[in-house]
């Protein structure tokens, strides 16, 4: 079955679907995006996505044109038209392009580009690597300091991933002054004794939305949250870790750069933390 993408209010087949060479994604990574997950066949946190959006284009002064309502409409239209039953819906908006190659920004009512296509992924809940947890090296934090903003400059992200994989490992946590911003693609938590700490919210890290929901469990599991930064040697000596996102939800780390958390296997808490994120946001779907 050929993909349905969306572009600029049309469905295409993926293969018919064309944006500018000069579009300004392209050219100057001047674009924000979103991924929302899709369980059975609804989304998940769509309106923390939604919010999210506003915000990161207002912070680079583009106009917020899709409201939330037809937002909701094209993603379950893709959902529809593309049989997704588990899977992902990415969402991007550029600035677009006024037809050349230029640092300034095009006129104020240049049209953005909208681009939103699926990624089927069956069974993306009961993923192998939730059992068995995921294996982490650590990196220096090479990003800009606007982490706040879900821009589309994911090169140095994807240059982590790399670095990770050569070793072995599964994802890189990125350092800053000795202690840890978040992943690649997630943000990072540890377990001491009963606390689960996760650095506080800044420009330093993106705010998860699976980190806002997840928080909010814990605390009405009467979990005992810590936001504030932690350093490498502290999460290397935690009790457990784990790292939330839209596309793995909560996932244990078993390994932070070849040392072994607690027995090596996913801890108690980042378990309940997975199943807990997972029935609620179903039973929240839409
Ligand atoms: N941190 C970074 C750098 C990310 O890229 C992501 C998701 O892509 C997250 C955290 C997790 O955010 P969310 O839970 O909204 O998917």
């Amino acid at each position: 079955m050929t993909r349905t993408v969306y572009v600029n209010g049309e469905y295409l087949p993926e293969t018919e679907a064309t944006v500018s060479v000069f579009d300004r994604g392209f050219l100057f990574a001047d674009g924000v995006y979103e991924v929302t997950s899709v369980l059975g066949g609804k989304l998940i946190d769509f309106d923390g996505h939604a919010a999210r959006l506003e915000r990161s284009l207002t912070e680079l002064d583009m106009a917020v044109r899709l409201h939330r309502d037809e937002l909701l409409e094209i993603h379950r239209e893709l959902v529809t038209r593309n049989d997704i039953e588990d899977g992902l819906v990415y969402l991007q908006i550029t600035r677009g392009s006024d037809g050349d190659r230029d640092f300034v920004y095009p006129a104020e009512d240049t049209p953005q580009t909208v681009v939103l296509f699926t990624q089927s992924k069956p069974g993306l809940a009961d993923s192998p690597a939730a059992k068995k947890g995921i294996r982490v090296i650590s990196i220096p934090d090479l990003r800009w300091d606007r982490r706040d903003i879900k821009t589309v400059q994911l090169l140095y992200p994807s240059m982590g991933k790399m670095a990770a994989k050569a070793e072995g490992c599964d994802d890189a946590w990125m350092i800053e002054d000795g202690k840890v911003t978040e992943g690649t693609s997630n943000n990072a938590y540890i377990v001491q004794g009963n606390s689960i700490v996760t650095r506080e919210l800044s420009t330093d890290i993106l705010h998860g939305i699976t980190r806002a929901a997840v928080l909010r469990f814990a605390r009405e599991a009467q979990m005992q949250v810590e936001e504030r930064a932690f350093t490498l040697d502290e999460a290397k000596a935690a009790d457990e870790a784990f790292v939330t996102s839209a596309s793995t939800f909560v996932m244990p780390v078993v390994e932070i750069d070849g040392v072994a958390l607690g027995d090596g296997t996913p801890g108690p808490v980042a378990r309940r933390l997975r199943e807990i994120y997972l029935d609620e946001s179903r039973k929240a779907a839409i």
